[in-house]
């Protein structure tokens, strides 16, 4: 037993230190390239003294920001799932007893009712992980190698060791560009050495002995500074303009594969706010931290302003209550709206005629009702997100997943909230 247990924790060990060898790679590029640049090329090289205090400068501001950034990203906390979120000890008790499928959704049911939840699984039950225990906030994801549920998870990434979520996805996003800015500043400025050690052919680096020369190891590092930062930048520019693309649509990269579900089914753009609100929602609203690693997104990470929210404040608000909502299309860009306005419970129930316009559509005579059956539900969600996610992101897409809330019409004219059908339009 003792010898297990010794063996598991050296197993432990082991994994630890190979999930970090990334990092650490990284970490040891950045502190050579450090040396290479100051000590090889700044002082070495480059004997104009304003050249050298000028090179030196903007190395520095771009370095910082680099390395500060990265840092953050690694070290801060992804995000963590509030308490409330967790099932209790009888909960998990009695979930844990119940045998039947319908039971043990009827009992996370319950437990979700107290919680701000609009997000769904595809068969329409309550997202609940099994390992955490505990009911999902929207747009949390359990992580395999984090082993924990992440608040608006956007993946896990090796190079930080850490997932990319709701608490440092703002980091991400600026170690990405700063990393850019870096490559591309060491790049430009070692580009005139590296044009003129490639076509000086007089220069030998090995002396008569055969040792390396000193200019010969400054010719080496200049050559790999330029080589390495060329590098970087080409493979991390796609990755960055993925990225600030995923921000102005508001959408993790895990929802850009699959969408998030909401009980009137997958939306693609549930949470699209406006392209600058999108942008507000990672950045902040101080304008003096937007390019600074330190933490200004907006909300908690649990409850997000959808689209239909903002729709419908735009609307007046109170559109879903009288039955005659007068909403925007889900195209229409909203900028200028508040994108923080946490109001999530009640989703569906409201009355909102989505596409159509002023007009709502009646249908049935009052008297019957169609119902919800889940293994129609379900394969009609499953096309519908083989469909949204093979398309592409252009910028109509709202017009890929065309659901239109059917309001039923009960015969005195009012809109019962509690029957608001639901009928799947989109060009599926
Ligand atoms: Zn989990
Ligand atoms: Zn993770």
């Amino acid at each position: 037993m003792g010898a297990t247990g010794c063996l598991m924790r050296q197993c432990k060990m082991c994994v630890t230190v190979f999930k970090w060898l990334p990092v650490i790679l990284i970490t040891a590029i950045l502190s050579w390239s450090y040396y290479a640049y100051v000590i090889q090329l700044c002082i070495f090289r480059i004997e104009n003294v304003a050249k050298q205090i000028l090179y030196l400068f903007l190395f520095h501001i771009s370095f910082v920001m680099f390395f500060w950034s990265y840092w953050q990203t690694i070290f801060t906390k992804p995000g963590e799932i509030p308490r409330n979120f967790y099932l209790n000890y009888e909960t998990i008790e009695r979930l844990e007893k119940e045998t039947s499928d319908q039971s043990q959704q009827a009992i996370l049911e319950q437990a979700a009712r107290s919680l701000p939840i609009l997000c769904r699984n595809y068969n329409g039950t309550v997202r609940y992980c099994e390992k955490c225990r505990l009911i999902k906030p929207d747009r949390a994801h359990h992580c395999s190698v984090c082993s924990q549920c992440v608040l608006k998870m956007d993946h896990h990434c090796p190079w930080v060791n850490n997932c990319v979520a709701f608490g440092n996805y703002k980091f991400f996003v600026l170690f990405l560009g700063y990393a850019i800015v870096y490559c591309c500043f060491v790049a430009a400025t070692t580009c005139q050495y590296f044009i003129l050690y490639w076509t000086s052919k007089h220069e030998s680096v090995r002396d008569s002995a055969g040792d390396m020369t000193t200019e010969g190891f400054e010719k080496l590092h200049i050559l790999f500074l330029f080589f390495l930062s060329i590098m970087f930048a080409i493979s991390l520019v796609s990755l960055f303009c993925y990225h600030c693309y995923l921000v102005t649509l508001n959408r993790t990269t895990l929802e850009s594969f699959r969408p998030p579900v909401f009980r009137m089914g997958p939306d693609k753009r549930g949470f699209y706010l406006g392209r600058y609100s999108n942008f507000r929602e990672v950045f902040g609203d101080n304008k003096r931290l937007w390019f600074l690693p330190i933490f200004s997104s907006l909300g908690n990470g649990v409850e997000f302003p959808t689209r239909r929210e903002t729709m419908r404040a735009a609307a007046g608000g109170d559109g879903g209550e009288n039955g005659n909502c007068n909403l925007p299309p889900p195209s229409q860009s909203l900028q200028g709206q508040p994108a923080h306005d946490y109001n999530s419970m009640g989703e569906t129930n409201m009355a909102i005629s989505a596409k159509q316009g002023p007009q709502p559509l009646s249908m049935g005579d009052g008297l019957s009702f169609p119902q919800k059956t889940e293994d129609g539900d379900t394969a009609g969600l499953l096309s519908t997100r083989r469909k949204s996610t093979t398309d592409d992101d252009s910028e109509g897409d709202d017009q890929e997943l065309d659901f239109r809330e059917v309001q039923v019409i009960s015969h005195n004219g009012s809109v019962p909230r509690d029957h608001v059908a639901i009928g799947f339009t989109g060009k599926m």
